[in-house]
């Protein structure tokens, strides 16, 4: 999944609805997946691969997201 950082306007729904995946950067207050599930982070982008029982939970907020900032493709194994 990548959250578009410069998209992202901060609102705190992501965190809100799906926290074990999302949280607000510290520094920029930037939505960013929780390090656990982290593979990439910067100021424009942070990437991340989750389990698949957070999938249904990660979709919830990507579709609450007033920026549509979270997008979230199948990883194949
Ligand atoms: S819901 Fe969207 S705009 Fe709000 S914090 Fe999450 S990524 Fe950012």
């Amino acid at each position: 999944m990548t959250v578009d950082r410069v998209a992202c306007l901060s609102c705190g729904a992501a965190p809100a609805i799906c926290p074990k995946v999302f949280e607000l950067g510290s520094g920029d207050q930037k939505n960013r997946v929780v390090d656990e599930y982290s593979v990439e982070l910067n100021e424009v982008v942070s990437v991340g691969i989750i389990p698949e029982e957070l999938y249904e939970c990660a979709k919830a907020a990507a579709e609450a997201c007033p920026a549509n900032a979270i997008r979230i493709e199948e990883v194949k194994e």
